[in-house]
């Protein structure tokens, strides 16, 4: 067997995922977890259980750690933090990017090499074709270990810097979260109307659809510092949002969303951005609110 052998630390729905990959391509894997008893069944289908975290760390040079955060890494990895020597850890836990560029130097630290992952896709997208995971850190030590970790999902490098994979991973959630989550208002506000989530459907999949369009031609834009006026102005759009605030309060639903929305755009009023695109609002973010 020519492939490389894997350490496996986190046996989560991901962790677990991950193990029968790695088996399904023929690599050895040890695996550990603080709750034994996840291992069982990756054990029957021929993965290794290792006794102890140190085991689990001297078994094999590249360890794949799936736990819920950095800090659960640490409270597994610190007893046995000796044992990282020599190691290339690759940490697949979510967190901030900070956490993650203080896990690369604590890992440093005790002779280790960290790769930090940001993973996109659910549990079942694992081993199936279409799905990437986002890696930063060394890129010679990524570029080694590509081929092995090609067998969770396709890979995808950020950089150099420790923090990127958690920071591209973090810019996919801020728009997952806010995109659902008005889509939950959507349906609400639908039902407070009499309608079913399949009649709101496909006028929501519309309005998705569009927004490929919106994010190019705004990037171009607001990355030539182009703010202007032309195409769309904020005063316009500050009397759509609140339409849009009204629309949900008269129906009986939840405005905690709308009126978030619409305080943003009187803020940007405020900021004496009433004749430009919508798009100065980005200048308003990059700054705490005062
Ligand atoms: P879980 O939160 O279910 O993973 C739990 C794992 O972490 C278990 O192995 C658990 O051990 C261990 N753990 C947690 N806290 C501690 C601790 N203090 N000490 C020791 N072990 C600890 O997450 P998933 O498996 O679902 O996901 C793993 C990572 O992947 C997370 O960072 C998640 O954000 C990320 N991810 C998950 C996705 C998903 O859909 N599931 C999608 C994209 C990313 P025990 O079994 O003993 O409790």
């Amino acid at each position: 067997n020519s492939k490389q052998p894997v350490t496996m630390i986190g046996l989560g729905p991901m962790g677990q995922a991950m193990v029968h990959a790695f088996l399904d391509e023929g690599h050895r894997v040890t695996v550990w977890n603080r709750t034994a008893s996840r291992a069982d069944a990756l054990v029957e289908r021929g993965a290794v259980r290792a006794g102890s975290v140190e085991e689990a760390l001297a078994s094999n040079e590249l360890v794949i750690v799936s736990l819920t955060d950095y800090n659960a890494m640490y409270a597994v990895l610190e007893p046995a933090a000796h044992a990282l020597s020599g190691r290339v850890l690759v940490n697949l836990s979510s967190d901030t990017p900070e956490m993650t560029r203080a896990g690369a130097r604590w890992v440093a630290e005790h002779g280790g090499t960290q790769l930090a992952g940001g993973v996109t896709v659910p549990p079942s997208g694992i081993g199936r074709p279409g799905s990437s995971i986002f890696y930063s850190g060394p890129r010679a030590c990524f570029e080694t270990h590509r081929p092995t970790l090609e067998a969770l999902t396709s890979t995808e490098f950020r950089g150099e810097d420790p923090g990127l994979a958690a920071l591209f991973y973090q810019i996919g959630m801020v728009m997952f979260w806010t995109s659902m989550l008005s889509y939950w208002q959507a349906i609400a506000l639908g039902e407070a109307n009499g309608l079913t989530a399949a009649d709101v459907l496909p006028h929501a999949i519309e309005t998705m659809t569009s927004m490929p369009d919106f994010l190019s031609f705004y990037a171009e834009r607001i990355d030539a510092g182009e703010h202007g006026g032309d195409v769309d102005r904020l005063a316009m759009g500050m009397a759509s949002v609140e339409h849009v605030l009204h629309t949900n309060a008269d129906a009986g639903v939840d405005t905690a969303l709308p009126a978030a929305v619409v305080d943003l755009f009187r803020r940007g009023m405020d900021a004496g951005h009433a004749a430009d695109s919508f798009s100065s609002l980005v200048k308003l973010l990059k700054k705490p609110a005062a």
